[in-house]
């Protein structure tokens, strides 16, 4: 039975409310899963439990994921943020459990979890009559009512609806309500585990009747993936796939203007013999790695453009000089495209690219086209669409011509990536030392002919090589890293964190893996800035999901909030760290690792991963 829905648009958030399955089953689901160790028991748990709601009413399912990933809608639509302070969520939880505030404060310094405070004193409060049950449908849509409360009065209005579902909580449904508005649900779900769990229950209710195959859950998997690269919209997704089914959604769930695909990001190398061993006898360009930030520009077939960044965020008002119809070489045949670009600071009277410190001193909001001081200019890299046509399965060569063809450079305002069509080893040398003097990071260098040419939205590929001149005697690289603890200082740094725990992302498990101890890079300052900002994310002990040695444990454990970008002498297997562990017995760690800066950018989920870690080792050993 399909259902007919207009997928062309997001559907109304009405279409939600109506559904009923009881939030007390979804907050049972989440109880479970925050006591289980092993992914595939979660992705069984998950998948059963989509499986059986699908069944009921196939709408549930949105809602229910959304709750699921702790998220109400797309990341590229405003107004989807919930991470409410504790201050606020302190004030409503002594207001509706019947606890005086400094009861609630208190017992928070102790335990560090306001869900569970919420919960018990929830528990122990008498009540007359026995609450309405909260439905997911009502919990949902109060959740985006709540972030989306704006203006004079959006504090009491949040409150008001945050009380409300509160006074109806039962059991265990008060700690995952506050988690959600906090959102931090803490219980090591990952969002791959809930987009593998959900491929499987669209499978099976398309289906039918009986158990699919491993093989037909990968490959259903593998299309979901895929179109939510192009498509990062769970809305349209699932209701493509209820509409036409999953094996139509290569047809029906394309990448457009509008939505912004996620990028495709490369694979770092060493040295140049590394490029010239990857991609022996084949033509690849050397490009120009451009220091700014990612400019994913869209232009819609209405005249608007969007300008989003790498994590999909609409940075259009960041721009507000930019307008992309001043590059196209004729505005009556191109109504709509996708260009991805890096935007980088500008010096118009030298004719130079300027640092990206510079860059990060424009500001990021309410930007005035006569206020700007920094001038940006965009340099294109690709096409990825062009009318309506998604381009991303033609070869870069093909992309690039109609690049050219369609769009036309602009002094100080729009260019293309300097580029360079070579494999002899001088030529390249010499090509990524002017990439340095033009003030770039280095080369980014790409297949240009084939299959392996083709873009391939939100992958790390191997077809894409980046060559970054200062980590050359490095790792190749430098990473991202979670500070998931700290060591308080001695000496000179008494009276804040000496060190810190890191540690990198496992994608597969939703744990984080711990990997070094650094110390090195800071200045007495950012100690002491940091001190301020990592003391209130202090908790009693570590996170469930954090994975570490008992013998490498910090002073103060802090819940996941913040990465820091760190440069690495080498990686070596170790005793005591445990990124990668789930490849090799033992865990990875960074040897000599120095701190470079705190990436603000990037949410904790998209620290490096153990996956890539491991790829670092490897490449190592590789070269040795
Ligand atoms: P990560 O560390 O996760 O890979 P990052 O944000 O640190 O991500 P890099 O991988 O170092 O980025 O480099 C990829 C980025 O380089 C792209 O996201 C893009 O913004 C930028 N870039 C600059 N010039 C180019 C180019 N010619 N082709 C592709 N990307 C480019």
């Amino acid at each position: 039975k399909r259902l007919k829905i207009e997928v062309k648009e997001t559907p109304k958030l009405s279409n939600y409310k109506y559904s009923q399955v009881p939030y007390s089953k979804v907050c049972s689901i989440f109880q479970e899963i925050e006591s289980t160790s092993s992914r595939l028991s979660i992705i069984k748990i998950c998948s059963d439990f989509f499986t059986e709601i699908v069944g009921e009413d196939p709408q549930n399912l949105i809602p229910t994921t959304y709750l699921f990933i702790n998220k109400l809608g797309p990341d590229y639509e405003p107004g989807m943020e919930l991470g409410l302070g504790e201050g606020l969520l302190m004030k409503t939880i002594s207001e509706s459990c019947g606890k005086s505030l400094a009861q609630v404060k208190n017992r928070y310094k102790e335990m560090g979890d306001l869900g569970q405070i919420a919960m018990e004193a929830r528990n122990v409060q008498p009540t007359m009559f026995k609450p309405k049950p909260l439905t997911v449908g009502e919990v949902f849509v109060n959740l985006r009512a709540i972030a989306n409360a704006q203006g004079k009065d959006s504090q009491t209005k949040k409150i008001k609806l945050i009380k409300r579902m509160l006074t109806a909580c039962q059991g265990v449904e008060a700690k995952f309500l506050i988690r959600s508005l906090e959102s931090k649900l803490r219980i090591g779900l990952a969002e791959k585990t809930v987009l593998i769990s959900l491929s499987k229950a669209l499978l099976k209710h398309e289906r039918g009747e009986g158990e699919p195959s491993d093989e037909a859950v990968t490959m259903a998997e593998e299309r979901i993936r895929d179109a939510f690269c192009q498509v990062p919209n769970y809305e349209i997704v699932i209701n493509v796939c209820l509409q036409y089914g999953i094996s139509q959604l290569q047809n029906h769930c394309k990448l457009r203007p509008g939505i912004p695909l996620k990028p495709m990001l490369a694979k770092p190398t060493k040295a140049i013999t590394e490029v010239l061993d990857r991609f022996h006898g084949q033509v690849f360009v050397s490009e120009y790695k451009y220091d700014g930030e990612r400019a994913q520009v869209h232009l819609l077939p209405d005249g608007t453009m969007r300008i989003y960044s790498r994590n999909g965020e609409n940075m259009t008002e960041r721009y507000p000089e930019i307008d992309i119809r001043d590059f196209l070489v004729d505005t009556s045949s191109t109504h709509s495209l996708i260009i991805d670009c890096e935007a980088v600071a500008w010096d118009k009277v030298n004719n130079k690219i300027l640092p990206f410190q510079v860059l990060s001193t424009r500001k990021r909001k309410d930007v005035e086209a006569k206020d700007i001081k920094v001038r940006v200019c965009l340099f294109a890299f690709d096409l990825l669409c062009h009318n309506g046509e998604p381009l991303i399965n033609q070869t870069l060569r093909e992309r690039q011509d109609t690049l050219q063809r369609v769009t036309k450079p602009v002094d100080d305002e729009f260019r293309y990536a300097t580029r360079l069509i070579t494999s002899n080893t001088e030529e390249l040398q010499h090509f990524l030392d002017q990439s340095v003097k033009d003030c770039c990071e280095g080369l980014m260098v790409k297949m240009v002919d084939g299959q392996e040419s083709h873009y391939e939205p939100s992958k790390r590929s191997r077809n894409w090589l980046k060559l970054k001149k200062d980590y050359l005697n490095g790792v190749g690289d430098s990473l991202d890293l979670c500070v998931l603890g700290a060591y308080y200082g001695r000496g000179k740094r008494t009276g804040t964190y000496g060190g810190f725990l890191l540690g990198c992302y496992n994608q597969d498990t939703g744990e984080y893996e711990t990997c070094c101890k650094i110390g090195t890079g800071f200045s007495e300052e950012l100690l002491q800035q940091l001190y301020e900002k990592l003391k209130p994310t202090a908790t009693d002990g570590p996170m469930a999901f954090y994975v570490f040695d008992s013998s490498a444990q910090p002073d103060v454990w802090f819940e996941p909030t913040l990465l820091f970008e760190v440069l690495a002498a080498d990686l070596s297997l170790s005793p005591i760290y445990k990124a990668g562990s789930s490849h090799y017995d033992k865990g990875i760690s960074l040897r000599f690792p120095r701190f470079l800066r705190i990436r603000e950018d990037k949410p904790v989920e998209e620290a490096t991963s153990s996956e890539q870690v491991v790829d670092l080792y490897e490449a190592q050993a590789h070269l040795s």
